[in-house]
């Protein structure tokens, strides 16, 4: 067997988005990219800002002694501390570079904290629907997934985490804005859940930890805020990158911020440091870590997901989709709709949201069965795609809805 059984049943579970991406890949050989409505990927389409070329140009110009070389783990001590100024402005704490650790994406960064935190069979929860790769990061950090169901309209529901959780939880990761919902978890939530961890903490003897992972914290739409996850509670490590808010997902660069209130910070600090080592990416890639030290208060065009968002919100609400309104990010979450009776028997064999998907590909639209998400019953469609291929697809989402409830 070439693959590990482990690994083998990770390709079954996952193979929804990767089979949905070469979907895509033979329908544009085959119809030509302007006649495929592709909403499968979270690949940003904005470029990344003016101001990062130019940056960019500049320092590739530095032949600086020492300028490709190995650094501190954690990544460069000036650009921890610029990157921690940030990081406090957002949080409402006050961080240092002792709080920061570079990293190579939100990927690498939740990987190393995972690693850090986890001994064999120690519990994570994830509240459904989660991004589907969590559910890898835990598994490659020896750890075992407890999914728990989100309350209406995919909020956080501290009560039903609650009874997920054991003396064998590490921690809780929590994702807002959501992939693959949009929605925001709200201060009053994000407090209800500190009170049912200190609780069980003070029970149980084992404090767990809240990761939140905000990639799109940036990316919000009507004014929305992001509440600080730190500030509710204690024990609290945030993970992000620059891959949505500056487009930069191929770059590689993010990273971890440890609360200053955690009660083992320090050593949480010099664990991770230790971790993002020995996981094999030893630092966040040197070029990049210089590049977003200076382009702290740059970030991508938000405006112009907000109005793709409203548009594909607008066109799929006519057409009678449900699906609650994004207020972050760049997804719209949306319920597989009840088939015609004669199409009920394939729908069942296969689930509705796989049924319902399989159904859009016949009209050349790609999005991907919320079974990949944790979530049967549901769609992800992303909107980090051109104006175009929303106009495009919106005359074919309502045909293909009126196609599926008449059977035809
Ligand atoms: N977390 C969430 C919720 C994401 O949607 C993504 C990417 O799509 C990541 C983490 C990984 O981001 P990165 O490219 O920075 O590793």
């Amino acid at each position: 067997m070439p693959v590990s059984r482990q690994i083998r049943k990770n390709m079954e579970r996952s193979s929804w988005i990767r089979r949905m991406f070469e979907e895509g890949v033979k329908l544009k050989a085959e119809f030509g990219a302007d006649k495929v409505f592709d909403f499968s990927l979270g690949n940003p389409d904005l470029e990344p800002p003016e101001a990062f070329r130019a940056v960019m140009r500049r320092l590739v110009e530095d032949t600086s002694a020492g300028t490709h070389g190995y650094m501190p783990n954690a990544g460069y001590p000036a650009v921890r501390e610029a990157v921690a100024r940030k990081a406090s402005a957002q949080q409402g704490l006050d961080m240092g570079a002792s709080s920061i650790v570079m990293t190579v994406g939100a990927a690498g960064g939740l990987n190393t904290v995972l690693k850090a935190l986890l001994d064999p069979g120690d519990e994570v929860v994830l509240v459904k629907p989660y991004f589907a790769e969590y559910y890898f990061f835990v598994q490659n950090q020896q750890g075992a997934v407890v999914e728990v169901d989100s309350g209406p309209g995919f909020s956080l529901d501290a009560e039903k985490l609650r009874s997920s959780l054991s003396p064998r939880t590490a921690a809780v990761i929590v994702n807002s804005p959501n992939n693959p919902t949009g929605v925001i978890y709200t201060r009053a939530q994000l407090d209800a859940l500190a009170a049912v961890l200190s609780e069980h903490g003070a029970r149980t003897g084992r404090m767990p930890y809240l990761i939140a992972d905000e990639p799109y914290r940036e990316i919000v739409y009507g004014g929305a805020q992001v509440p600080s996850a730190m500030l509710a509670y204690p024990e609290t490590i945030v993970v992000t990158s620059w891959s949505k808010t500056l487009s930069l997902p191929g770059e590689r660069i993010g990273y971890i911020a440890v609360s200053p209130r955690c009660a083992d910070a320090k050593e949480l600090f010099e664990g991770m440091a230790m971790c993002t080592r020995t996981l094999g990416y030893v630092n966040a890639p040197a070029l990049m870590q210089r590049a977003v030290a200076e382009l702290l208060d740059e970030k991508c065009d938000v405006a112009s997901y907000a109005r793709r968002g409203a548009e594909l919100a607008r066109g799929l609400r006519a057409a009678g989709y449900e699906f609650p309104d994004p207020e972050g990010a760049f997804y719209i979450f949306a319920k597989a709709p009840e088939p015609a009776p004669s199409r009920r028997a394939d729908a069942e064999a296969l689930g509705l949201d796989v049924a319902f998907v399989m159904h859009l590909k016949k009209y050349n639209i790609l999005g991907v069965p919320g079974q990949g998400f944790g979530t049967p019953g549901w769609f992800r469609l992303s909107y980090c795609v051109s104006e175009a291929t929303i106009r495009g697809a919106i005359p074919l989402f309502a045909r293909a809805m009126e196609d599926w409830k008449a059977g035809s």
